[in-house]
Order: structure tokens, then C-alpha cells, then sequence
């Protein structure tokens, strides 16, 4: 392809990216293709000789556009969100037209100048302390892949401070510490680096969160069982339910553990810093005064496109020293005069892509007060879709929603004998029958309602104009719904509700034709079902 030419592909490929976002709201959210369905279009080799350009993005359109998920269509509600700007995706481009790999000052100046100060600029909006600042000189920001990324080396670099100050301690003595609800991400680093984790066990009662008497015992057990602790992964905004470990009694705990590393992993909601008045619910100050490292994505809600995680360290020779590796052939003079941040050594390859342009763009575009529209419009939205929960007795809300996310279900009472309409006007009208059954009858086991919950599940995935996830906290299976599509309305959000009325009610329908329950069947079920 020559330069004629790119610029008339270059041209019609935007046009369908256009297109495709003008047609989002009419397009199924949802792909129907089938496992495999690929290999079926596209030959098992590649072409001998080259092929015309316009059958390659054709074919694009006809096979590829058709196997994907949409997530930013405006009923998406899976998962958490995976921030696509226009201006984001315009940076993408231009990065990718550089083809740098960035690993060293020299290698492209601009590419780590403008990531040194694109992390201050990200760290400011954020409202980090001035240690985690580039332009400290002590700590600082760099790019990463992902939060696993982050975590991975976050890890990793604590392992090495602890080793360089316990050297006498065996490899198999070290643990790193979770909760149940932390992203897989830290059994990863364990399984990678081949170091214990311990999940610590979190509750119902406290959302969720990890708490400092949790904490602290589990620390306390390990050591005396002559373990070494090194480092904590906390959690602000956890995947299935955006529980927020309690920052505050995590810093009087660590206190007492003046060696463990405290990474703060709010690879969701840690965009909402953004916000002051999230900041305190997002235990801005302690994280401020106490978090070693604090990584959060701008590719998941910060608008900025995959991929961008964001990870600071309060002392970047932590990072320096356990990442470090220079051959003669990287060395150079800037770098030797210490005037220069070389990032290879904050990262665990080698070579990077040239993410800073994007955040750039979208900062630049946005502006701090369009992005914290942005965050809080989505949080509005969720505010909204919490009202209408509430004004069904089909559904519960689980926990306490976080931020954009709401995580409920098909609660125990809506399956009880009597027809159950969401008005309470008729449920009251069928008290005479409910007189009749004892409340052991009335109140299902945690198992059906797993069961009829599933069920509801399984309504809602086969449909391919919304799309939700399921998670299970503590036992009990629930749907999470989140905001995050930046052309989501409250319109699709009412659209949403009406939805899972509709599927919770022939949820409990079905369940209810499999379990008849007669009044003088009623008697003889009063104890609980095995
Ligand atoms: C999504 C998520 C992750 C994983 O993010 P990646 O960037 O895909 O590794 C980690 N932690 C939390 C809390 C998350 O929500």
C-alpha cells in the first residue's frame, strides 16, 4: 500500500468506524456467531499473493464485525466498562504510526517526555499526593498494560525490597495477602512468581471490605507460624461488587508492619478520584498517606481506550532496583547522567507502546470538567436505576451499590405462594392465602434461590440486546449491572429495568410451574428442604 493509497483505505476505514457508532443503538449488543464459527470464513493459510485492499476491510465487515461484543453500546452493563473515545482512538492511530518501542529516553524523547508529564498530569486529576508526581524526582507514574500488569509488578518489586532487607528469609516463607473478593490478578502474581497468597475471608456485613481485625489476624497468624508478610493488595472497587476495603484500619494495621507494601488496586473505580466529592469515600487520604503503589485504568471507566493502566509508586527506586537491567548496548548518555527516566526498567518487557499520546488527547479534549461529568453522569445513571429496583418487589439490591454499579437479584419473598405482582396493593390482597403457610415455607433455601437466580441469569444472556454478568458473593448468586457506555441515557437504563422485570417475572414463573404449591401441600413442607 503506498501513501495514495492509505490515505483513501485510511479514509473508508474511519467511515465504517462512524458508521458502526451511528448504528450502535440498533445493533444487538450481543454476538449470536457460534464457537468456531470463524474458521469457516477465513482459510486455515495465508494467501499466496497479496489480495486487493478492498476485499480485506470487506471482509472485515462481513466476519469480524459480526463476532464482536459491543461494549459500548449504550444496553451494555457487563462487566465494567472499556472506555473507547474518538480522541483516544485518534491518538491510537498516531501512536501506532510511530511504531516506537519506546524503551529508552533516547529511543523517542517525546514518547517518555510526554508520558513523565502525562502521569502528572493523570496523578493531579486524580488529587495523588506530590511524592507519586514525576516531577517529584522521588516517586512517580508510568503506563503499564494492565492492572494485572501493575499488580504482577508491583509484586515484584516488593519481593526484591524485602529480599535486599531480609536476605536470611527462604522464597517459600514469603505471602501475599488478598481477600476473597480481590481480582484474580493476585493469584496470578503468586502463580507466576511462585509465592503464597492468602485470600483473607471478608463479610456480607462490612460490604464486602476487607477490615483491619481481619487483616491484622491473618498477619499475625502467619507470622507466628514463621511466615513472612511483604505485601498487601487492597482493593478500591472489587470486580464483583466495588467493595472498598477499609483504608483506614488497613493503615493502623500496617502501622504495626512497617515492612509490607501497600498496593492499592482501584482498577475501576479509581478514576473517580477524579471527583472530590468521591474522595473521601475512595479513602483519598489514606491511600495519600500510606499506599506504596496505586494503579487504576483509564481503559476501563477514564475514557481513555484499552490499553491504559495507570501505576504509581511514592519511590520509584523500588521499581528501579528490582527491574533494572542495562547492557552496554541501552546505555546512553542521558541515562547515565541520571537526567532521564528510562522506562524498561518500570516495566517487565522491554519495549512499550506509545500510550501517553491517548491520554493526552482525551485529557486534553475532555478537560477535568468533562471527564468528572462523565464520571458522574454514570453514577446518576446507576442512582436511577436503584429507584426502580426499589419500586419492584421482583428484585433486590445485594449490597450496597458502589459508585456506577449495582449488584441485586431475585430476593427469597418473590417467589412466596401468593401471585406476586409488583404492586403491593395486590400482594397485600393475597394475605388470606399467605395465613396458611408456615414461614419455613416461605422463606426458600439459599440453593433455590441460586437455583431461580440462574435461571434469571440465563434469561437475560440468551437475549442479545443487553448484556449483564453474574457474580457470587459469599454464596449467593447475583447480576451486577453497571454504567459505563458513554452514549448510555436513562431512557436504556429505564429500557434495562423493564427487561429484567419481564425475565424475573418468567424466572419465577417457570420455577413455580416446576414446584406447585398447594395450601394443604403447605402443612407438610414446613421443614426445611435438604
Ligand atoms: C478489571 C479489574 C482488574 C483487571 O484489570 P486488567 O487491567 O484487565 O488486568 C483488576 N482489578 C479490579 C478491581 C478490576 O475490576
Amino acid at each position: 500500500m503506498n501513501v495514495e493509497e492509505f490515505r483513501k483505505a485510511g479514509y473508508a476505514a474511519i467511515d465504517r468506524i462512524c458508521d458502526h457508532f451511528t448504528n450502535l443503538q440498533s445493533t444487538p449488543v450481543k454476538s449470536s456467531v457460534t464457537p468456531g464459527y470463524l474458521a469457516q470464513h477465513i482459510p486455515s493459510t495465508p494467501p499466496q499473493q497479496g489480495e486487493k485492499w478492498e476485499q480485506i476491510l470487506d471482509d472485515y465487515s462481513s466476519f469480524i464485525v459480526p463476532g464482536l461484543t459491543n461494549w459500548q453500546h449504550p444496553s451494555f452493563f457487563g462487566f465494567f466498562p472499556t472506555a473507547c473515545t474518538f480522541e483516544g482512538v485518534i491518538g491510537d492511530l498516531l501512536a501506532s504510526s510511530t511504531s516506537n518501542p519506546g524503551f529508552n529516553w533516547a529511543s523517542s524523547p517525546a514518547c517518555t517526555e510526554l508520558e513523565v508529564l502525562m502521569m502528572d498530569w493523570a496523578a493531579d486529576l486524580l488529587g495523588l499526593h506530590k511524592d507519586f508526581f514525576n516531577s517529584s524526582g522521588k516517586g512517580g507514574g508510568a503506563i503499564q498494560v494492565t492492572a494485572s500488569d501493575s499488580a504482577l509488578i508491583a509484586v515484584v518489586a516488593a519481593r526484591s525490597q524485602y529480599q535486599r532487607t531480609h536476605p536470611e528469609v527462604p522464597h517459600e516463607k514469603l505471602v501475599v495477602y488478598t481477600t476473597t473478593q480481590t481480582h484474580s490478578l493476585g493469584l496470578k502474581a503468586g502463580k507466576v512468581l511462585g509465592i503464597n497468597v492468602r485470600a483473607i475471608e471478608v463479610e456480607a456485613a462490612d460490604q464486602y471490605a476487607l477490615r483491619g481485625h481481619a487483616l491484622r489476624r491473618a498477619l499475625e497468624e502467619d507470622t507466628a507460624k514463621g511466615k513472612h508478610p511483604f505485601i498487601l493488595i487492597a482493593t478500591l472497587g472489587t470486580t464483583s461488587s466495588g467493595a472498598l476495603d477499609n483504608m483506614v484500619e488497613i493503615k493502623d494495621v500496617a502501622k504495626d508492619y512497617p515492612s509490607l507494601w501497600i498496593h492499592v488496586d482501584a482498577a475501576w473505580a479509581g478514576v473517580a478520584l477524579s471527583c472530590p466529592e468521591y474522595r473521601d469515600k475512595l479513602y483519598h487520604a489514606e491511600i495519600n498517606e500510606m499506599a506504596t503503589s496505586f494503579c487504576t485504568n483509564f481503559h476501563k471507566w477514564g475514557l481513555v481506550n484499552f490499553d491504559c493502566s495507570t501505576l504509581w509508586v511514592r519511590d520509584r527506586t523500588l521499581l528501579t532496583e528490582a527491574l533494572d537491567i542495562t547492557p552496554p548496548f541501552l546505555r546512553t548518555k542521558e541515562s547515565d547522567s541520571g537526567l532521564v527516566i528510562d522506562y524498561r526498567n518500570w516495566h517487565l518487557a522491554l519495549g512499550r507502546r506509545f500510550r501517553s499520546l491517548k491520554l493526552w488527547f482525551v485529557l486534553r479534549s475532555f478537560g477535568v470538567e468533562g471527564f468528572r461529568n462523565y464520571i458522574k453522569r454514570c453514577i446518576s445513571l446507576n442512582s436511577s436505576f436503584q429507584h426502580k429496583i426499589a419500586e419492584t418487589s421482583l428484585l433486590e439490591i445485594v449490597t450496597t451499590p458502589s459508585l456506577s454499579l449495582t449488584v441485586f437479584r431475585i430476593p427469597p419473598s418473590a417467589l412466596s405462594p401468593s401471585p406476586t405482582t409488583s404492586t403491593s396493593a395486590s400482594a397485600s390482597s393475597s394475605s388470606a392465602s399467605s395465613l396458611a403457610i408456615t414461614p419455613e415455607a416461605r422463606e426458600p433455601t439459599l440453593e433455590t434461590m441460586n437455583l431461580v437466580n440462574q435461571a434469571f441469569f440465563s434469561r437475560l444472556s440468551s437475549r442479545n440486546d443487553i448484556l449483564l454478568t453474574q457474580t457470587v458473593l459469599n454464596g449467593i448468586f447475583c447480576v451486577r449491572f453497571v454504567v459505563g457506555s458513554e452514549q448510555t441515557t436513562i431512557n436504556d437504563v429505564y429500557n434495562a429495568y423493564e427487561i429484567l422485570v419481564k425475565e424475573a417475572e418468567g424466572a419465577i414463573e417457570d420455577w413455580r410451574a416446576k414446584n406447585p404449591v398447594t395450601l394443604s401441600q403447605v402443612g407438610g413442607t414446613s421443614k426445611p428442604t435438604p
